[in-house]
């Protein structure tokens, strides 16, 4: 409830004045002098003062400064016998509010009262907000210091504006030598971590995440909250190399399982050989069986070949190259292999054809992987092998099909080592993914019984 202090050595005056005032709903006290009046200030908020000129113990136009140094939302009403200079000045100045004169009246007084009370009410509110806002800003200055994550804003200009505890922290580069400073490079935010420098030597590395809003006179300001990577950059390092090492004792563990195959048929077959050698058999039952052990010695060559192209690729050397050119001298090499297999060879490439970036020796190596694979396929009984180019988008699209028996869709036929031939060596798709792969392309496959189709993508050369 709002406070009314009455100072008047009038007794019988100030009850009346007392009286009127509460009309208002507010409590009243009564002064009867100038140290009691500040007793009572001290005991309690008043929102407004009527204070009588002239009192036993001096001056009440002194009183002014000493409330309002109290209690600065409290109106200062001044009451006086006779228009007096002083308290017309001092309502002047701003000091008072106002000034009544006796005889009192009481609609003016109420009148002045109720005004009186109002401005303090505004007075309240304004510092409510006050309080309301220091407050937010100290929850949103917390929120900035303590959150973990580096947090920098920066003005229209690019200046430092923010530097956060975790950044004070980190870094050992304090807020006064930080604010100001130029922060644009700093807090590039393209989604790759940035190196943030450490004052006792090294990087940090950071993602940073931007938002930019317009500032009060619409000038672009920037927030940037970072997070530290430094450690989780060397976590993903182990684990490619955990992935390595593992991917590379699966090779070598399926190596030598491949391996093994053919150096104990060849053995077994030696062992024969031998036998019938020592029997003094003619040199004409030899001759199978070392074809059969020769056989044996080219897969295992086919298999070392294949295994080390394909564990230590050459690395690709891209060129602007012509691909309907590279389909015909892969038709050519394969010409022979095609006729004997009865295949018929086919070669569509779209007319206008832009020239892809690829490494002709690598994709040749390609092409001639998946060519033999269709061939293989159809070798029972002949069939069709198309082989197309044709734009999509800014890709060049490659094809590979034949109408030979397929496979079902869940067949792992990208996986090293998986065959489903007696001299396979489960490799060639294997090397065909990799190759496509480093070339910044990628391969799929359709199969159904008489239609298989790879198509695999490559960049369009720049120019
Ligand atoms: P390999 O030819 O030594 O068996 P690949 O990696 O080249 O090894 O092929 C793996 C497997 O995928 C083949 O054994 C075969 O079963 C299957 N495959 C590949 N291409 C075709 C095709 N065009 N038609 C049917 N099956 C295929
Ligand atoms: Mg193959």
């Amino acid at each position: 409830m709002s406070a009314v202090l009455i100072v008047d050595d009038e007794e019988a005056l100030a009850e009346n004045v007392a009286e009127i005032v509460s009309g208002l709903g507010v409590d009243t006290a009564v002064a009867r002098d100038r140290t009691s009046a500040l007793a009572a200030a001290a005991r309690r908020d008043f929102d407004v003062a009527l204070i009588d000129v002239r009192l036993p113990d001096g001056d009440g136009i002194s009183l002014l400064e000493p409330l309002r140094a109290r209690s600065p939302y409290m109106q200062l009403v001044l009451v006086t016998g006779n228009a007096t200079l002083e308290g017309a000045i001092a309502a002047v100045r701003g000091d008072a509010f106002a000034y009544v004169l006796k005889p009192v009246s009481p609609p003016d007084l109420l009148d002045t009262v109720r005004r009186a009370l109002e401005q303090a009410g505004l007075y309240h509110e304004r510092e409510r907000l006050r309080v309301d806002l220091e407050r937010s800003e100290r929850r949103h200055r917390e929120l900035v210091e303590s959150m973990p994550a580096f947090v920098v804003a920066l003005d229209g200009n690019g200046r430092i504006t923010t530097w956060n505890r975790l950044l004070e922290n980190v870094t050992g580069f304090g807020r006064a030598e930080m604010l100001g400073a130029d922060g644009t490079a700093l807090v590039a935010a393209d989604g790759r971590p940035h190196d943030l420098p450490v004052k006792s030597g090294g990087v940090r590395k950071v993602r940073w995440s931007r938002a930019e809003v317009s500032g009060s006179g619409g000038e672009p300001l920037v927030y940037a909250v970072g997070i530290d990577v430094t450690g989780e950059e060397e976590m993903l390092r182990r684990t490619l190399r955990a992935e390595r090492l593992a991917a590379v004792g699966t090779l070598a563990a399926g190596l030598a399982h491949e391996v093994r195959n053919p150096l104990n048929s060849a053995t077994l077959q030696l062992a024969v050989l031998e036998r019938r050698l020592e029997r003094g058999e003619p040199p004409a039952r030899a001759a199978p069986i070392v074809h059969t052990i020769k056989s044996e010695i080219d897969r295992l060559d086919r298999l070392v070949r294949e295994f080390l192209a394909f564990a230590k690729p050459a690395p690709v050397d891209p060129r602007p190259l012509d691909v309907g050119e590279l389909l015909g001298s892969v038709a050519n090499l394969i010409g022979p292999e095609a006729e004997a297999a009865r295949v018929a060879l086919a070669i569509h490439a779209a007319p206008e054809l832009p020239r892809a970036s690829g490494d002709s020796e690598r994709l040749r190596q390609v092409l001639l992987n998946l060519t033999r694979n269709a061939l293989e396929a159809m070798q029972e009984r002949g069939g069709h092998l198309t082989l197309r180019a044709r734009r999509e988008g800014d890709l060049l699209e490659v094809e590979v099909e034949d109408d030979g028996p397929g496979f079902p869709a869940d067949l792992p036929v990208f996986d090293a080592f998986f065959t489903t031939k007696d001299q396979g060596t489960g490799l060639g798709l294997s090397l065909v993914h990799r190759i496509v792969a480093d070339h910044g392309g990628t391969i799929r496959v359709a199969s159904r019984p008489g239609r298989t189709c790879f198509t695999f993508t490559l960049p369009v050369a720049r120019s």
